[in-house]
């Protein structure tokens, strides 16, 4: 799998100020040839209709970074010009979003602020000849559009005179059209061999109220018309986008060019990001959100940014993921275990380690006093000496992962079995000496003993066991509710959809060392053995902390 990585990631490159990629190789030279008046200007477009996902962070990522190796600037701007799907609700989400992935913009801005130039604009492609108002029915202009091999057909309404044209938009304005009734139209060539450029619709009528500008307007700029516009207007440079608009970006020019725009910004395509595993459309999120196989949009399991970040995961492993993926000219899909890679990678060394068992069965010292318990110390984390170390109790009786014990190992089995020594961490080697069942044949208890001078790993060089375990004390532990997760979704066998996969999280209890009891919301650990952790954020009470799994420990990728 990590060959399959390697080679979809090759080709592409950093797409942070860190590195260089083949969009800074375009900014370069246009710096070098002073093609622009004014310093590199970027933006990052999102519509409110969603919330964000890690996609979108790629893109976000790129266009900041991208502004901050040149020193210029880079906006947060709502592509809000369709009233029908937005909402103030996401346009919030957007901005928490950017904030928390470690991004300031220079303005926030909202392209529905730019409807009256927007219009004025039309106007002067009506009275250039530019523009034109049509009659047919979107059936109608969708079956006179022609196909790739076939040229479309002039609208009956192509050579209405201008004067015509520009009263009817401006009725149109002024509501005196229903919706769907008639449109605005670029007047280009029917015979273009990109069908993007054969005539495309510009304006509608739509009677909807907005987010932003309330019942001021019922007719809505179309978006290949808004872009270049919105663009030019802030005095964008270098509009990044995705490599859907390739076929897009002469009619992007054909606007700025045709108001004659001085110094216009390029259009620059990229690959967008494709993850394994997930659901990465913001259309499919909202359809999961809605069908109730999530708990919400800022579900763990999903990739949207609310969801990774109440998952556990970090902005430094999401800006890491984004600078290793790279920007490439071709779409390729990257492993879900490329993602959690740098997930693991950034939290390694600074998240302290605690000891949890969260399928326990129990374990009793049978050669350790009854009414005895002694506090043992145990690093906070294996790698980083100054994070120092915690008491953790023992005791006679203790609990260990299920797993961790068979009666009848297999070859390089190394944990407990019968007659096989294995370390406790931090605390002693014991022996398994014989398992109690219950009737069905289950086992409920392994008996063992310990030896005393392997306290706290002393004697370790005399004889070494090769397994080393976790447990706690069964007199002190604590429960805790633990979200484990799977992926979100598989690909389909026959068509490679992505299907939900509704057991994609698993809700256990866990034995805890009882500090963990006082966790507070947001905090992460490791789970010594079992992966990283975070106390979710929206379910847990002070004194009474929900447990995520942020990521394993395993790692299915390798850094080259
Ligand atoms: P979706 O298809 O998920 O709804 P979108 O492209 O419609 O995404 P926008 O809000 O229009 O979402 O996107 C804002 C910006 O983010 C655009 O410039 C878009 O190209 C970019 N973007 C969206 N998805 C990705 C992705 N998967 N990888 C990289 N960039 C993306
Ligand atoms: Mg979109």
């Amino acid at each position: 799998m990590a060959d399959d990585i390697l080679k979809a990631g090759s080709g592409s490159e950093p797409a942070n100020e860190g590195g260089t990629n083949f969009i800074h190789a375009i900014i370069e030279k246009d710096l070098e040839e002073g093609k622009y008046s004014r310093p590199v200007m970027t933006r990052f477009p999102p519509e409110p209709n969603g919330y964000l996902h890690i996609g979108h962070a790629k893109s976000i990522c790129l266009n900041f970074g991208t502004a901050k190796k040149y020193g210029g600037t880079c906006n947060l701007r709502y592509d809000d010009t369709n009233p029908l799907a937005e909402d103030e609700e996401f346009v919030n989400s957007i901005e928490e979003d950017v904030h928390w992935l470690g991004f300031e913009w220079d303005q926030l801005l909202y392209a529905s602020d730019y409807f009256e130039t927007m219009y004025e604009c039309a106007i002067r492609l009506i009275e250039d000849d530019k523009a034109y108002v049509c009659e047919l029915t979107s059936d109608e202009i969708r079956s006179t559009r022609g196909t790739l091999t076939e040229p479309g057909t002039n609208s009956p309404y192509r050579d209405r005179p201008i004067e015509e044209s520009l009263q009817m938009f401006k009725d149109m304005r002024a509501g005196k059209y229903e919706d769907g009734s008639i449109v605005l139209r670029a007047k280009i060539d029917m015979a273009s061999p990109n069908i993007n450029m054969r005539d495309p619709v510009i304006y509608r009528v739509l009677h909807a109220t907005h987010h932003n500008t309330g019942d001021d307007w019922c007719i809505y700029p179309m978006y290949d018309y808004a872009h270049p516009l919105e663009d030019a207007i802030e005095g964008i440079t270098h509009s990044l986008c995705t490599l859907e608009f390739e076929d897009h970006r002469p009619f992007y020019d054909w606007v700025l060019e045709s108001l004659d725009w001085p110094e216009p910004p390029q259009q620059i395509e990229f690959a967008k990001l494709n993850i394994s595993n997930t659901i990465m459309s913001k259309r499919n999120i909202k359809r999961l959100v809605a069908e109730g196989g999530v708990e919400g949009w800022d579900d763990p399991r999903l990739s949207t940014i609310a969801g990774i970040r109440r998952r556990g995961y970090t902005p430094e492993a999401i800006r890491a993921f984004c600078d290793a993926i790279g920007i490439a000219k071709a779409n390729s899909q990257v492993e879900m275990g490329m993602l959690e890679f740098f997930v693991r990678d950034d939290l390694k060394d600074r998240v302290e380690s605690r000891m949890v068992v969260l399928d326990p069965v129990k374990v009793t010292i049978t050669n350790y006093p009854e009414d005895k318990q002694e506090m043992l110390p145990v690093e906070n984390n294996a790698i980083v000496d100054s994070m120092g170390e915690r008491m953790v109790s023992f005791s006679r009786e203790l609990y260990i992962e299920r797993e961790d014990f068979m009666e009848i190992p297999p070859k390089k089995y190394f944990r407990l079995y019968p007659g096989n020594e294995v370390r406790l961490k931090g605390a002693y080697f014991i022996t398994c000496t014989d398992v109690v069942k219950d009737e069905n044949g289950n086992i409920t208890e392994i008996l063992c003993t310990y030896d005393p001078a392997t306290k706290s790993g002393s004697g370790f060089d005399e004889r070494r066991p090769k397994g080393t375990i976790h447990w706690v004390d069964a007199k002190t532990a604590v429960d805790i509710p633990v979200r484990q997760y799977g992926y979100l979704s598989y690909p389909d066998e026959e068509t490679g959809q992505q299907v939900f996969d509704p057991h994609s999280r698993e809700d256990v209890v866990g034995k805890a060392e009882p500090s963990l009891h006082d966790a507070e919301a947001g905090e992460r650990f490791q789970f010594f053995r079992n992966g990283y952790y975070i106390v979710d954020t929206v379910l847990s009470k002070p004194g009474d902390p929900v447990f995520n799994q942020i990521v394993g420990l395993k790692s299915s990728w390798k850094k080259d």
